[in-house]
């Protein structure tokens, strides 16, 4: 089953203002943290601690590339059903396929239609607030990809934050609940000042981010294991579930060995979007692969 080939959204600015307003703090907020990290936070606490000076640097550099280019790539793969099998008004390929009345067209199983988008999307998991765009079977890599870089961004920025406000708020007194709570009045009461209000602030940012990332990561970590996009969590669908490995495979591709690291590197994927193998289906043509082998 060839590999259909991955294409680029031709618009692919959100087109709804609730994805507007989170698609901008998102672009604002990733490089800041960063900068703040690296510029700010790194030579407090990181810069005297010879074990860990040289390396936070080059590895804060690489999950910060992994999360932006995920993200890009996330918004511009197009992973809409293809503009030539959207004309189909009679059944085709497969008695499977089923007729979309938005589309007005006949789409693969495993599609649905996203109101927002306006287009039934190929192994359509869910409506991404962030990208302002589905996530579906030719972008889920770099979504995965984006959330679990998150993860270990976040998870290093709670940490080294934590010793950088214990350097530089006084977090002994009753006073820390007003600069934690309600960092704005804390400032205007002159409690603190406005730069370790904002310090705060990113660091419940982050921390929000962190438990935020946590949550969606396990949660689709688990369902891709299990061969599930959300509709098929929704049914209790394990109908294409391959086996651990396989399911991998239709996430991150035939080279997810590197394309975990790699977000701009090319990892085909074993299924074209239109047409699935459910595990039965797959389990008799590698018995029948086996037995060719012998
Ligand atoms: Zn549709
Ligand atoms: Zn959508």
């Amino acid at each position: 089953m060839g590999a259909f080939p991955i294409r680029a959204r031709s618009k692919f600015w959100p087109k709804h203002p609730l994805d507007w307003g989170i698609f901008i703090v998102t672009l604002f907020l990733i490089p800041t943290i960063y900068f703040y990290e690296m510029f700010t936070v790194y030579p407090t606490v990181w810069v005297f601690c010879p074990n860990f000076s040289k390396v936070i640097p080059v590895l804060g550099l690489f999950i910060f590339t992994n999360i932006v280019a995920n993200f890009v790539g996330l918004v511009v793969t197009d992973t809409g059903v293809p503009k030539e099998v959207m004309s189909c008004t009679k059944l085709p390929h497969s008695s499977k396929w089923h007729y979309c009345e938005m589309c007005v067209s006949y789409v693969p199983i495993r599609s649905w239609h996203c109101k927002v988008c306006k287009t039934c999307i190929l192994k359509r998991d869910h409506h991404c607030l962030f990208g302002g765009c589905c996530i579906g079977h030719f972008n889920a890599r770099f979504f995965v990809m984006f959330l679990l870089y998150l993860l270990i961004g976040t998870l290093y920025c709670v940490v080294s934050d934590t010793m950088f406000l214990i350097e530089k708020v006084d977090l002994s007194t009753p006073s820390v609940v007003l600069k934690i709570g309600f960092p704005a009045f804390a400032y205007l009461s002159g409690l603190e000042t406005l730069a370790n209000e904002c310090y705060i602030l990113l660091y419940i940012i982050n921390w929000a981010a962190l438990v935020f990332v946590t949550v969606m990561l396990i949660y689709h970590v688990r369902i891709n294991l299990k061969g599930q996009v959300t509709h098929d969590v929704t049914v209790s669908n394990l109908e294409y579930d391959l086996g651990k490995l396989q399911n991998v495979k239709e996430v991150l591709g035939n080279r997810w060995y590197i394309a975990w690291a790699f977000p701009l590197i090319s990892s085909p994927l074993p299924h074209n979007g239109l047409e699935w193998e459910t595990s039965n289906e797959w389990n008799l043509r590698c018995e029948r692969d086996s037995v060719k082998g012998k």
